[in-house]
């Protein structure tokens, strides 16, 4: 069986959460929004705990969630949200400002919003993955309406300096959205005292279920629905409510929460010990600030070796991802901002620990690794 070490991919379903969402599915069947007869009713009150628990993961009170089918469609549905809603009050502000190593979910509709008349800045980053908070002071004019920058990067795990950037945004009458998929049930994210306006969440990046996530939103901001139907979340997000997905993402929040800091701990231990091996190999080059990034992150860039075989050797054992996107063959976005070279990219991989992770899997993982480089790396 493979080791599974890619966490910021997708992580498995909690079986208390499976459990949690059962009976959604096969015994009370009805719409919340029937509201007429007691399943509905009850189907209602399940979703309301469930909007009460991601609220307060976040800090905030639960009028703040939309849910949504995802972390990508709640990026869209703030940054199209609030360009489109701006549009409609006549806001004379209209640049976007967000980071060359955002996910695409975020580039994407940045890059449309550009072609339908919003100027936009892509900032840089250092090579250590994080944003200069000088450059971004720059970056910010009384133009801006929305910064979008997120919590962790997916790619190498570094944390960017939120409570910074969102004080920063206050002062300056911006918007700030925060695509916190990898981040929230891993470290403490509390909305408002970092100064975030939108934040968007993953139900399977925090061990729910795929296909569920949220969009928080702080109360009043002006945001236009980007998917019209039935009136359901306050007519920000039509469509009939999926109560079994809905119930799992709060109880996938819940139950991140209870183990979040034994988790990181134990995790953060076992990511130190993997790196160190690896870095005792030689010749390998761990990417991204270490001492801002994720407990269960580790990126690293093997020297000498060839990408497309060190990863079809991995694939063996390992489920692990690379710094390209094999089936397009182009370097990731995310390694070019920190300024790798498409070698250097192809020969990256990115380690994800997670619950299940042991002891065991760190060595099968160090072992993999280095036979990869021992048979690999081309004599000097
Ligand atoms: C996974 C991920 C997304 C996409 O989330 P989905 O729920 O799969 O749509 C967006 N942003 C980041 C940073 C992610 O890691």
């Amino acid at each position: 069986m493979l080791t599974y070490l890619d966490h910021h991919a997708s992580t498995p379903c909690d079986p208390a959460v499976l459990a949690a969402m059962a009976p959604w599915w096969t015994q009370n069947a009805a719409n919340p929004s029937s509201r007429l007869y007691r399943p509905a009713l009850e189907a209602g009150a399940a979703v309301d705990i469930a909007r009460q628990r991601v609220a307060e993961a976040l800090g905030v009170d639960s009028d703040a969630v939309i849910f949504t089918s995802g972390a990508t469609e709640a990026n869209n549905l703030a940054l199209r949200g609030v360009a489109e809603a701006a549009l409609e009050r006549g806001e004379p502000r209209r640049r976007l400002v967000t980071l060359a190593s955002e996910h695409r979910a975020v580039l994407e509709p940045m890059a449309w919003l550009e072609r339908h008349g919003f100027p936009l800045t892509v900032l840089p980053v250092e090579s250590d993955g994080r944003l200069d908070p000088e450059r971004l002071a720059q970056a910010l004019g009384p133009d801006t309406l929305l910064l979008s920058v997120m919590a962790a990067n997916n790619e190498i795990g570094v944390l960017q300096p939120l409570a910074d950037i969102g004080a920063l945004c206050r002062q300056r009458g911006v918007l700030f959205h925060c695509d916190a998929a990898q981040a929230v049930g891993h470290i403490p994210l509390a909305m408002a005292d970092l100064g975030i306006d939108l934040l968007s969440l993953s139900g399977h990046k925090l061990y729910g279920p795929k296909g569920v996530g949220a969009l928080l939103r702080r109360p009043g901001l002006p945001l236009a629905p980007q998917q019209l139907g039935g009136g359901q979340e306050g007519g920000l997000r039509g469509g009939t409510l999926p109560v079994p997905l809905i119930v799992g993402l709060g109880a996938a929040v819940a139950g991140a929460l209870a183990d979040r800091q034994e988790r990181a701990e134990r995790l953060g231990a076992l990511r130190d010990r993997l790196w160190k091996e690896l870095e005792a190999l030689g010749g390998v080059r761990r990417n991204g600030q270490p001492l801002h990034t994720l407990p269960h992150s580790l990126s690293v860039t093997v020297e000498g070796v060839d990408g497309t075989r060190l990863h079809r050797q991995l694939r063996r054992v390992l489920a692990v991802s690379s710094g390209s996107a094999c089936s397009q063959g182009s370097p990731s976005h995310v390694l070019a901002a920190l300024g790798l070279d498409r070698r250097a990219a192809g020969a990256t991989v990115r380690f994800g620990l997670g619950r299940g992770t042991t002891a065991a899997d760190v060595d099968v993982a160090v072992a993999a690794m280095g036979d990869a480089v021992a048979e690999l790396r081309v004599p000097l």
